[in-house]
């Protein structure tokens, strides 16, 4: 008899929900962790500890910016204490991984700590001890990629973990990579004072994403102050006297540049982590790309170990996971598990945000579909004007024979929010002209996803 009926190894997102799942579903469950807290990458340095700065960042902009012309006052002027700033982030980080304790505990999953490693399968070593578990999930997650050239010492030259903790706002920061962690946390520093250069080796940034979204997003972003150089491919970052200097080569004419930086940014991207769970040694399969490759039900080349999340292919978002853990969980139990890879969205957590799901104009093109445009700016939409974010649009795509939703792209308040109804109304196969049929509260800023429906047919009112 084997301990478990299932081990998961990793407590992040697609762990831990998967662990819960299987309780739930009737199946004794243990969870493999090695760090202090449950949670793995999202909760303890990435997207939990990046949003608290956000919001924090986000007001304090806000206080500088809009407080005024609103005719809201202050006595005093409005200051960062950037002590006082990261214990409220780390007490953030503590209530949401305490809570996943919590549930663990309520479901009865057994955390196992430590660092997990796949002896055979069906056998997980965890330090000293061994146990034995009919099904074993693969939930590793993802590390940085290291960059040629750049050696990260979390000091001056920073991962994004470093980057959620740095003891004072740096007075010049070079971000390497126009990537989601890259303007994310530009944004943070770039309002709390920071003077922010963006080095992007592409000449777009957010690549795969909505490509007038996009240029959106970099004019609005350079008017909050960040500086973009695209087509530079970084090549070294030196310490020196004059802080770490950034050398990278322009892709239009092979010159050379460079720029100082008191603290510098990798974020260049992320890589399956899969180092010591003995996978080479089990003979599991891996692509081209040190991924563990799945099938449709998430199983790898042998039998009785699954693998789910940033470890295997797909877009490494906390959510791809957490779908693919229940599914795993799901599917382990019986059942019929199952991920609908095309509505997944992605969500830049920037100000405005950014969010999109489904088809872009771009992979429409490629893919010769005939569909339209329907287009709202939140310029004609009550509530978002009134904060003064009306500089954003929503734009829904739809296919041009049938209506049916095939992706939308917002940029503007909320937009990650608001993407939420256009997953709903894509999963349910709707059309246009269903969501443009739909009651939505006024005022609010998710009228403008209904205006841009409308105007995917006889036109919006408001525009
Ligand atoms: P990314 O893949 O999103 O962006 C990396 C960027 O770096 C790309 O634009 C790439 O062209 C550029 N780049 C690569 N090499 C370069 C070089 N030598 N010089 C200059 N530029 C170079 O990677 P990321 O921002 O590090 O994020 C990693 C992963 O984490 C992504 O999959 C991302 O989706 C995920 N993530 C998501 C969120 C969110 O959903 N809000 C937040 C953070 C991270």
């Amino acid at each position: 008899m084997a301990d478990y009926d299932v081990i998961v190894i990793g407590g992040g997102p697609g762990g831990y929900v998967c662990a819960i799942r299987c309780a739930q579903l009737g199946l004794k469950t243990a969870c493999v962790e090695g760090r202090e807290t449950l949670g793995g990458t999202c909760l303890n340095v990435g997207c939990i500890p990046s949003k608290a700065l956000l919001h924090a960042s986000e007001l304090y902009h806000e206080a500088h910016d809009t407080f005024e012309r609103m005719g809201l006052t202050f006595g005093a002027s409005v200051g960062v204490d950037v002590t006082k700033l990261q214990a409220y982030k780390a007490s953030t980080v503590e209530s949401n991984t305490k809570g996943i304790e919590f549930l663990f505990k309520k479901n009865k999953v057994d955390w196992l700590k430590g660092w997990g490693r796949i002896t055979a399968p069906g056998e997980v070593t965890v330090g000293d001890a061994t146990h034995t578990a009919k099904n074993v999930v693969i939930a590793s997650g993802s590390e940085v990629t290291p960059l040629r050239g750049v050696t990260i010492d979390e000091k001056s030259v920073v991962s994004s973990t470093g980057a959620l903790e740095l003891a004072e706002v740096p007075k010049r920061l070079v971000v390497i990579g126009a990537g989601v962690i890259g303007l994310e946390l530009g944004s943070v520093y770039a309002r709390l004072g920071a003077e922010v250069t963006v080095l992007e080796f592409l000449d777009q940034i957010t690549p795969g994403m909505d490509l007038e979204i996009c240029k959106a997003l970099q004019k609005q972003l350079a008017k909050q102050g960040l500086t973009f150089v695209l087509g530079a491919a970084v090549q070294s970052a030196e310490p020196g006297e004059g802080g770490v200097r950034v050398a990278y080569r322009l892709r239009k004419d092979d010159s050379e540049a460079s720029v100082d930086a008191d603290v510098v940014l990798v974020a260049t991207g992320r890589r399956p982590y899969v180092e010591g769970l003995g996978l080479d040694t089990l003979g599991v399969a891996m692509t081209e790309r040190g991924q563990v490759k799945v099938d449709a039900h998430w199983r790898t080349s042998v039998p009785g170990i699954y693998a789910i999340g940033d470890a295997t292919p797909g877009p490494m978002l906390a959510h791809k996971a957490e779908d693919e853990g229940m599914a795993v969980a799901e599917t382990i139990a019986g059942q019929h598990g199952h991920v609908n890879y095309g509505v997944i969205p992605g969500v830049i957590y920037t100000s405005p945000e950014v969010a999109s799901v489904g088809e872009t104009e771009e992979s429409l093109t490629a893919q010769g579909r005939a569909y339209k445009v329907g287009k709202f700016p939140f310029m004609g939409n009550a509530r978002a004007k009134s904060y003064f974010m009306g500089d954003g649009f929503v734009k829904l795509l739809a296919d041009k024979e049938t209506d049916r939703v095939l992706g939308a792209h917002i940029i503007g308040p909320q937009a990650g929010e608001l993407i939420a109804e256009v997953c709903v109304a894509m999963e349910f196969g709707a059309a246009a002209e269903d969501i443009a049929r739909t009651c939505h509260a006024h005022p609010t800023c998710s009228e403008a996803i209904r205006e841009a429906a409308l105007a995917c047919g006889e036109g919006a009112i408001h525009a």
